[in-house]
């Protein structure tokens, strides 16, 4: 199975700033053996960089999110429709910051989640633990919710639209990485409910990427993990340098694995 390195740049970077990121990164892109290269930047350019960039070897774009709702009066929103219309596959949903900011509870990710299946749309799935739930030790229950509410009208078919990202929130954003043990421990366990709610081919064949503070330090350690299929990456994504050298620790990681 292919990894996913997947940049997300939240609200960072103009246009142009971002199209000089993108050249960047596409100049220094290794063959991409075994890892798909995403990019999520601002919604505002995604078009324009679907586009202008369609050629640029492998890199594929994602949204940042997507309404809960399909296309009718809601001001301000954009369907999951008008992203696949713009020739967008991917698209992130339940962001901690999302969640945490955005009042996104478990209902509006799970109608986020159908919207884009809907759509046809690929979604990189986001749960993650605070650091109150994970001291508490309900890390485990709350992961567990978070999947199985989201995965609620999804069914068997359809979990090949589904990428699941773990990032634990207290890692996010905050230079703590979880340690490559607490990583693995629960992509493990996310994979186990993922065969018990729908089958081993299915737990075997669904990429669980790991998000939180990941970094050229640390990206070989995580990503040599079994259950660890790439990763989601927030600061690290802003620099093509850094960028490229996870690229570069995933296709390690999968050479090592064959
Ligand atoms: C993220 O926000 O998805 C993320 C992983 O951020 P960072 O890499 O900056 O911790």
């Amino acid at each position: 199975m292919r990894n996913i390195v997947a940049g997300n740049w939240k609200s960072n970077k103009l246009i142009n700033e971002g199209q000089e990121l993108i050249n960047e990164i596409a100049k220094g892109l290794p063959s991409l053996d075994s890892t798909d290269v995403i990019i999520a930047p601002p919604t505002p350019y995604l078009a324009h960089y679907s586009r202008n960039f369609v050629a640029t070897n492998g890199i594929q774009f994602a949204a940042q999110q997507c309404s809960a709702n399909s296309m009718g009066a809601h001001t301000g929103e954009f369907t999951a429709s008008m992203l696949t219309s713009c020739g967008i596959q991917h698209v992130i949903i339940g962001h901690s910051e999302r969640r945490d900011r955005f009042g996104e509870n478990l209902d509006v990710v799970r109608a986020k989640v159908n919207e884009a299946i809907a759509a046809g749309l690929h979604v990189l799935l986001c749960c993650g633990e605070s650091l109150d739930v994970r001291e508490s030790g309900n890390h485990f229950d709350l992961i567990s919710t978070q999947l199985s509410d989201a995965f609620q009208q999804v069914k068997v078919a359809q979990m090949s639209q589904i990428t699941v990202a773990y990032e634990p929130v207290w890692a996010i954003g905050t230079g703590v990485t979880a340690s490559a043990e607490q990583a693995q421990e629960m992509h493990r366990f996310i994979r186990e409910r993922i065969e018990e709610w729908y089958t081993v081919k299915t737990a075997e064949s669904t990429r669980i990427l790991y998000g939180g503070s990941c970094k050229p330090s640390n990206a070989n350690e995580i990503f040599s993990q079994p259950d660890v299929n790439g990763g989601l990456i927030g600061g690290a994504a802003l620099d093509a340098k850094s960028f490229l050298s996870l690229i570069e620790a995933s296709e390690t990681s999968q050479k090592h694995s064959q």
